[in-house]
């Protein structure tokens, strides 16, 4: 009988993935080869080394894609070449008429996507506030064929009960789709909690260092009938991830686990010091015990992640604020090794249509941070500076 294959920690396999752990690779080479090749010689007819062409397969792409996979607790991952194009291949599921509903509060660039599937593709989209359960329930249609949560959504940091989602789904025969970008892997799996896919925008906590761009599609076991179309589309249309920046991803998975626990400690500091400033009104942090979903988060992930958001007293305290950070870049995105602050409503939301903004919460006076791996104290100080 064959042994059973240990398995190893979170962290031990962010180091070295799945297959690394055996794979011995040429020349007893540590780190994943770059396989900068668009071609693969054939050894005979009808006889490949496993690999044709690289818009099919690269080996540098496979092994990142079982990185991930195992990270995911994944059947299959596809690696490509944004957070968008992942999200786009994902698309290539529905039909025309086929309804979806969405967390109200998703990112930006999402939310345009779908709104051009609309229009091009005749797909439907209905945004709710998927943290209510039972709103989620009442917005199904006869068409509906799918959820597609984020939790902690995005920037207002609302939190959907992935279990509560699992039990809809199955109860309406419906997919169970879930950006899972904003705390990674390392503090939430959904495939465990019933999702049938997982997105992510590999750019953010994956690759961590605000360098690289990169998207995931990751289909949960049993569903390999899924994972069969979405590779179809994938290898058809050629949005992957390029062998260079496979490695680029691979080499910034390698530090996931201690970077997420670091931003984690910073990001519960700063919202502390947040609470404490006069000019900073709600301070929006999953971590804090007071935050309406700081219950459901825990029961479904093992930590909080790093994004916090918050209002300020005026639209100029927020405007200022922005320009007077010295060591906190003023930048859109989030996840990578240096705090980034952004401005909502002028950045990633402003398609946004006024009416909507408004509801969620994302105003003039409202910004998000994505902390960083930099000290806590020194990113403090100049918050507090920037605040004066
Ligand atoms: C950034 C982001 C995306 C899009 O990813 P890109 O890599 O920028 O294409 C999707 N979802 C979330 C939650 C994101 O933060």
């Amino acid at each position: 009988m064959a042994e059973k294959k240990k398995e190893y920690s979170i962290e031990t396999r962010t180091v070295h993935g799945e297959n690394r752990i055996d794979l011995v690779h040429t020349y007893g080479s540590i780190s994943t080869p770059i396989f900068q090749t668009a071609t693969f010689q054939h050894i005979g007819v009808k006889h490949s080394t496993g690999y044709d062409y690289t818009r099919v397969s690269n080996p540098t792409r496979d092994e990142l894609e079982s990185t991930v996979s195992s990270l995911e607790g994944a059947f299959t991952t596809l690696a490509c070449s944004s957070g968008m194009a992942a999200i786009d291949v994902l698309l290539s599921l529905f039909r025309p008429g086929d309804h979806i509903i969405a967390t109200d509060d998703l990112y930006g660039g999402s939310v345009r996507l779908f709104d051009t599937a609309e229009q091009t593709r005749g797909l439907k989209f209905t945004y709710l506030d998927t943290s209510i359960t039972k709103d989620v329930e009442k917005g199904i249609l006869p068409e509906t064929k799918a959820l597609y949560i984020e939790t902690p959504s995005n920037p207002t940091m609302k939190v959907t009960d992935l279990r509560a989602m699992k039990r809809i789904c199955e109860e309406h025969g419906l997919l169970l789709i879930v950006d899972n970008t904003f705390l990674s892997p390392y503090f939430q799996r959904p495939i465990g909690l019933g999702a049938d896919l997982v997105i992510h925008s590999g750019t953010k906590y994956l690759e961590g260092h605000n360098d690289t761009l990169s998207g995931f599609l990751c289909a949960a076991p049993g569903r390999e009938d899924l994972a069969e179309t979405l590779r179809m589309t994938y290898k058809t249309v050629g949005c992957n991830l390029s062998p260079f920046d496979s490695f680029m991803v691979l080499r910034g998975i390698k530090t996931l686990a201690v970077r997420m626990d670091r931003v984690q400690d910073n990001a519960l500091k700063i919202a502390q010091f947040l609470k404490t400033q006069p000019k900073v009104k709600d301070v929006l942090y999953v971590g804090l015990p007071e935050h309406p979903g700081y219950e459901v988060n825990r029961s479904q992930a093992s930590g909080f992640g790093g994004m916090i958001s918050f209002h300020t007293d005026t639209k100029e305290t927020a405007y200022h604020l922005l320009e007077a950070v010295k060591l906190i870049k003023f930048a859109e995105s989030l996840g990578g090794v240096e705090t980034l602050i952004t401005h909502p409503r002028l950045q990633t939301h402003a398609d946004l249509p006024e009416e909507a903004a408004r509801k969620l919460g994302i105003t003039d006076n409202f910004l998000r941070l994505s902390v960083g791996i930099e000290n806590a104290d020194d990113l403090i100080a100049d918050l507090r500076q920037a605040l004066e």
